[in-house]
């Protein structure tokens, strides 16, 4: 039988990050700006290792590529998610991320990034950008022209547990005090529309206002897709969101659960409390993948944990 292969984060340090990421989930961190956990991430700007086992030592990206079978890998291509965890300090630049088509066009062949986001935990008042208020996109190139950025960005508050899904050319940012666990298409395309102009190491970080006008969303429609939750053994699995890219859900277990998901690998973060995989003890912080012909998997303790995995294609 496949074991789980378990994963090595890879840290970033940001000039908007803290130090949750020790604190809140142990781990060991590069310094107290350290804005990133690429927590299961193939992506050549943060490549994972493998924790443990038959391949340990191997990058998640030699893995995909030589073991392709563990991933139920079809043809060429690369691994397809990353999974991070934020610890927003400070407030992240406003940003939008092209669709696949314009990256692959303006960016090398980039994939696009639809990305979505988890409130792991947030201050009592904290707030995030999602959206914008402009009518239409001439508005859209009026408003950043000329710099009307009260009025332009709309803010909304947040509570833990909220979860959002933004889709290409949603203009989005997450605020000082928020942590979140980020499920994305492995992509690291980000356009910087708007960065409160702060510094970093003297100079201002480059803006991309072209390349944010031309793939910004207008008018924004806000998502309010119902979440729905059903009950397997000792777990509420609420499915937060299934999209062409990738379907996550929170598993909130007391007891025992079985995991059987219809795809050919499944991404599994533990984020609160303790317990077992198959025989495995895992606890908060820790990350894995479920690979192909694993088969259902069993778990048990008291834990929540976030899960991916890419739809099959009908
Ligand atoms: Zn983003």
């Amino acid at each position: 039988m496949r074991e789980l292969i378990f994963i090595e984060p890879v840290f970033k340090e940001t000039i908007w990050g803290g130090k949750r990421l020790h604190d809140d989930y142990g781990y060991d961190i590069p310094s107290d700006h350290t804005g990133e956990c690429w927590a299961i991430s193939a992506h050549p700007n943060g490549d994972c290792r493998i924790a443990s086992g038959e391949y340990k030592g191997m990058t998640l990206s030699e893995l995909y590529k030589e073991h392709g079978e563990l991933f139920g890998k079809k043809g060429a291509g690369e691994f397809p998610l990353l999974v991070k965890i934020i610890d927003a300090k400070a407030d992240l630049s406003i940003q939008v991320h092209p669709d696949d088509v314009y990256a692959a066009k303006h960016e090398n062949g980039s994939l696009g990034k639809t990305e979505c986001w988890y409130i792991l935990d947030c201050d009592e008042d904290a707030q995030i950008v999602i959206g914008h208020n402009a009518k239409d996109h001439e508005e859209v190139k009026e408003m950043i022209e000329n710099k009307r950025w009260d009025e332009f960005i709309r803010v909304v508050p947040v509570h833990k547990g909220d979860f959002f899904q933004i889709v290409p050319g949603t203009v989005h940012a997450i605020k000082t005090g928020t942590v979140i666990l980020e499920t994305q298409q492995s992509s690291d395309v980000t356009y910087r529309v708007y960065d409160y102009d702060r510094l970093q190491n003297g100079k201002p970080r480059d803006l991309h206002i072209k390349q944010s006008i031309d793939v910004i969303r207008a008018p924004f429609v806000p998502d309010t897709a119902l979440k729905k939750t059903e009950k397997i053994l000792d777990a509420n699995v609420t499915t937060l969101v299934e999209c062409e890219y990738y379907r996550v859900k929170k598993i909130d277990l007391e007891g025992e659960t079985v995991i059987d998901e219809n795809a050919s690998f499944v991404n599994v973060s533990v984020l609160e409390g303790e317990g077992k995989a198959g025989d495995v003890r895992i606890k908060k912080g820790m990350h894995f993948i479920v690979p192909c012909g694993y088969g259902p998997l069993k778990l048990s303790g008291n834990m929540m944990l976030i899960i991916s995995a890419v739809p099959q294609r009908k």
